[in-house]
């Protein structure tokens, strides 16, 4: 497979409201580390931190073909979730399955919260929960079904009627939603940043600097890593990749895990006559019950974000026009919601790569001696970015500990058929699921 190379753009809304920090320069000639990372999302980003932190007398190189954090981890949706959406008939095998996803969505939560908590990183952290919500009176039961295990767990929740929806929300677009408390709202852009700005001084970040190929090498008789870049090189004992969505095209995980294309639009701050015209409800994030469904938020500065595409798409970044035509996707689906907002609403359109497995499985393991992978967290992976980064850092250490030892017992993602079988089936079931979303896009 021909590598497929992350390229800056400057579409993400959540990126463009903040302010811009000054971008790292790009690797020049042949340089030597101790440790090379390589992409600088939230994975990457919290391994260089804990790599740096526990190694502090070692040179810790972070390299990403574009501006750091700019990737997925500046473009999603900004939900952070500890619960996700299980649709029940579950055994008590399939019940302890899904506690122990849920205890490492907390873990990675936690791991979140005490990163911003301790350095102050202003990401409009909310821990306001979100709601499972549909418009289809067929998925009622999936919601009821969710509800029970949510209680069986113990874990806080409410279930929502059509008139509690509209008080909360300001659209009466929903029938049925259960709004679980433990998940937070967040500014994506803003965490990333955060953690870019909270990298120890033993880490060199190296931003524009794409990773064309790697190879083992000798040094004096030493197994070592020659990172080859657009215009230098990194010779290094250790790798760690943490590249995601881009793991297939770089020879990585290539037959268990493919990308997928997604997109979102956001639009300006509601005026106060809009803003009346809902209820002026605090801010909330919404998460179809029916796969393809939409996802939908309203933001503590009063815009409104809204996600329903999903492509298998090469080469996965997309055009001006490419955009508009999904733009206008989101504004049938805002409209929906909200037949009062104008379409010129929307500020912002974007796409983002995810990263996906058949049987919903992470990448966390040893690749060759010294050399690691982290990454594909399938629809999340906020929280479990964070926490794989600093897990990966002990593991790639050499140690252990419990989370590892939680995060290894999880499957393994599944062989996935060969190409052009893997696209040809992933494209038939989107477009099933888009056909069955088509009320709740
Ligand atoms: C539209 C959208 C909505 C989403 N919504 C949510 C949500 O609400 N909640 C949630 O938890 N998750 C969500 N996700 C998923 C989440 O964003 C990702 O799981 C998370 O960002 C993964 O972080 P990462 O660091 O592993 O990968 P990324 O953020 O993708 O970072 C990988 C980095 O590797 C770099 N890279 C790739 N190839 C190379 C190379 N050859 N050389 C150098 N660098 C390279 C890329 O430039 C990129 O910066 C969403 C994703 C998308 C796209």
């Amino acid at each position: 497979m021909k590598t497929i190379l992350p390229t800056n753009d400057n579409t993400c809304g959540w990126h463009e409201i903040i302010a811009k920090r000054l971008v790292n320069k790009s690797l020049q000639g042949q340089i030597k580390a101790d440790w090379v990372i390589v992409g600088a999302g939230y994975t990457g980003l919290s391994t260089a931190r804990s790599l740096a932190l526990l190694h502090p007398n070692k040179h810790i190189v972070l390299i990403d073909a574009q501006r750091a954090g700019e990737g997925a981890s500046a473009r999603n949706s900004g939900y952070l979730v500890d619960s996700t959406l299980n649709d029940g008939h579950l055994s008590d095998t399939g019940l302890s399955a899904y506690y122990n996803k849920y205890q490492l969505n907390k873990a990675g939560l936690e791991a979140a919260r005490t990163l911003v908590n301790e350095h102050n990183i202003n990401c409009d952290w909310s821990e306001i929960g979100k709601i499972h919500a549909t418009a289809m009176p067929q998925n009622e039961a999936k919601l009821q079904c969710f509800s029970e295990i949510l209680t069986e767990l113990k874990l806080d929740h409410n279930v929502l009627d059509n008139a509690q929806l509209k008080n909360r929300l300001g659209t009466s677009y929903y029938c049925l939603g259960v709004e679980t408390k433990g998940a937070v709202m967040l500014q994506p852009a803003s965490l990333a940043q955060g953690l870019i700005n909270i990298l120890p001084d033993n880490v060199t970040l190296f931003e524009n600097s794409p990773m064309l190929n790697w190879q083992p090498i000798k040094v004096n008789g030493n197994k070592a890593y020659q990172i080859n870049c657009l215009s230098g090189s990194i010779i290094s004992p250790g790798v760690i990749f943490a590249i995601n969505g881009f793991m297939p095209s770089n020879n990585l995980a290539k037959h268990r895990v493919f990308p997928l294309t997604l997109t979102a639009s956001l639009t300006r701050p509601l005026t106060d006559a809009e803003f009346e015209s809902i209820g002026q409800p605090e801010q909330w994030g919404v998460l179809s019950a029916q796969a393809m469904g939409a996802t939908v938020r309203l933001t503590q500065d009063r815009r409104l974000m809204i996600r329903n595409t999903a492509e298998v798409w090469r080469p996965m970044s997309m055009s001006t026009t490419e955009l508009e035509q999904r733009k206008l996707i989101h504004i049938e689906g805002l409209l929906k919601r909200f037949p009062h907002l104008p379409a010129s609403a929307i500020e912002y359109t974007w796409s983002g790569i995810t990263c996906i497995s058949q049987n919903n499985a992470n990448i966390f393991s040893r690749i060759d001696e010294n050399v690691f992978a982290a990454g594909c967290y399938n629809g999340g992976g906020i929280g479990l970015g964070i926490l794989y980064g600093q897990e990966m850092a002990t593991y790639a250490s050499g140690g252990t500990s419990t989370l590892i030892n939680m995060i290894q017992d999880r499957p393994k993602p599944k062989k996935l058929p060969p190409q052009p079988f893997l696209n040809w089936g992933i494209a038939i079931k989107l477009a099933k699921d888009r056909y069955f979303a088509a009320k709740e896009r």
